[in-house]
């Protein structure tokens, strides 16, 4: 994607590819896409994609693919061990991140299961900037705990500052200090911090962590799963990297970890995972579990098929055009509805546009769930289905009292090279009219509630009939239009 400047005078993001292959979109009329939401208990998880205009629950496993990885699919060698499909993703990685080693697995949350059970016992504590659901899962069943250390502007959902993702080093020290270094595995960096808005992390901030690390001998391990958000990011933000290419300052941010983890459902726009180690021994203390969880050595449950197109994938990764595409469409949708008055997460981060449903339905107390409420609401507004990042997604106390988050987001993924821009404006207009309407929106009460990870399966209804009143003025605005 090119920034560029119109004659106008106007900034617009330019795709830098062209469309080959494509999948047929429909867009039901609002009566259908209110009964569609009302049949999926107005949780978007539930909705049939098939009712779906624009899908941006996530950025995970539904990313373009080029005509190079399709062609790489081709080639792929199916053998159950030495295949050179494993040694072409293996060089691929040597060659980005510069380390020596490789683990495959079959996703980004296998790599973390394999990491804890190796590293993490009881009273273990990780540190990392932020966590991630199926990260602090797993740390946690080996009966380790977790510390974020974000820093203080990390958290809020309006800020200027360019790195979010950041680790506080002081809090580090401390922690360090209080615990003893005997206790921490590892610690733990997030690229791309998904669960506060895409928010990458400095190579200077790394720097530094590294010396703490050295200073007590700590490994650092890198979730290098959103790195491409985070590496656009760099080279824009921070103004000693502006001169560097993206292949320098990926070898650079490698050369400061001891292990590199990623989900290549995002990273590399295919489906696997897989661990980079540096040391031997390092590298020897987890190879026994790959067999045993995930496949063998040389292909780690993943098809090889998308292992050929990983390595083509990470290839692609090292190039400014691609990696700048989500950037810099959420970019657009951040500041197109900042100047509508519209609460969003800033700055613009990577994975997608965070909309803030606590200021946009102010009137909704969090235990009525603004997020979830406001994402069936855009469903019905436009078939666009974003991912409730709030209230819905904590579980319950233990003594059966909501433990309300500390923001209500409402999530809309801009999966890589997946939209046009067109799609985005629309996107952004049926925003804007909900945000015209946003006092017809009210909340919603649970019919069904899961003990355990109820925003998947739970079912829900509105407190009042206020969904048939946001489609009556709808019909009013938009005539007979989609
Ligand atoms: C998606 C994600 C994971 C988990 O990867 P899966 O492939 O979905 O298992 C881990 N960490 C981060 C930061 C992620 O975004």
């Amino acid at each position: 994607m090119a920034n560029i400047k119109f004659f106008s005078g106007e900034q617009v993001p330019l795709e830098m590819h062209k469309v080959k292959i494509v999948q047929k979109l429909d867009l039901l009329p609002v009566e259908h896409r209110l009964e569609a939401m009302t049949e999926a208990g107005n949780n978007t998880f539930l909705l049939n994609n098939k009712d779906v205009y624009l899908d941006m629950l996530t950025d995970s496993g539904v990313n373009a693919m080029s005509d190079r990885q399709q062609g790489a699919m081709f080639i792929a060698d199916d053998s159950y061990a030495g295949s050179e499909t494993f040694n072409r993703l293996k060089n691929q990685l040597k060659e980005i991140f510069g380390m020596d080693f490789f683990l495959p697995t079959h996703q980004g949350r296998a790599a973390e299961n394999i990491l804890a059970r190796t590293f993490v016992t009881p009273g273990s504590i990780v540190p990392m900037n932020y966590h991630f659901t199926t990260t602090k899962s797993h740390i946690t069943l080996n009966g380790g705990t977790i510390e974020e250390l974000v820093i203080d502007e990390g958290l809020k959902v309006t800020s200027e500052h360019p790195f979010k993702g950041n680790m506080d080093i002081e809090k580090l020290s401390e922690l360090i200090e209080t615990h003893g270094a005997d206790k921490i595995p590892f610690v733990r960096m997030e690229a791309g911090t998904n669960l506060i808005g895409g928010q990458p992390f400095s190579l200077e901030n790394l720097k530094a962590i590294r010396a703490v690390c050295d200073k007590h001998s700590l490994l650092l391990v890198l979730d290098a799963s959103l790195l491409a958000d985070n590496l656009y990011f760099i080279k824009q933000r921070e103004a000693a990297c502006r001169h560097m290419s993206i292949r320098e300052i990926t070898l650079e941010l490698a050369s400061l970890c001891d292990i590199i983890y990623f989900s290549a459902r995002k990273l590399g726009c295919a489906r696997g995972g897989g661990i980079c180690i540096k040391e031997e021994q390092v590298y020897n203390r987890m190879r026994e579990l790959i067999p045993l969880f995930e496949g063998f050595l040389t292909y780690g449950g993943m098809s090889v098929k998308e292992m050929e197109a990983i390595t083509v994938g990470l290839d692609e990764t090292m190039d400014e055009d691609m990696i700048s595409q989500g950037p810099l469409f959420i970019s657009y949708m951040v500041d197109e509805l900042s100047k509508r008055g519209i609460p969003v997460v800033t700055p613009a981060g990577g994975l997608g546009c965070h909309i803030n449903a606590m200021e946009f339905l102010s009137h909704i107390p969090q235990k009525e769930y603004p997020a979830g409420a406001l994402a069936a609401a855009l469903y019905i507004a436009g078939g666009i289905r974003g991912m409730e990042r709030g209230t819905l997604s904590e579980q319950r106390n233990p003594d059966g009292s909501e433990r309300f988050s500390d923001m209500e987001l409402l999530r809309l993924a801009v999966p890589r090279r997946v939209f046009t821009l067109s799609q985005i404006k629309y996107a952004i207009d049926r925003i804007t009219w909900l945000y015209e309407n946003r006092k017809l929106v009210e909340g919603l009460v649970f019919t069904e509630e899961p003990a355990t990870l109820r925003f998947f399966l739970g079912r829900l209804e509105p407190v009042s009939p206020w969904q048939e009143k946001l489609v009556k003025q709808f019909r009013k605005d938009f005539g007979n239009s989609l």
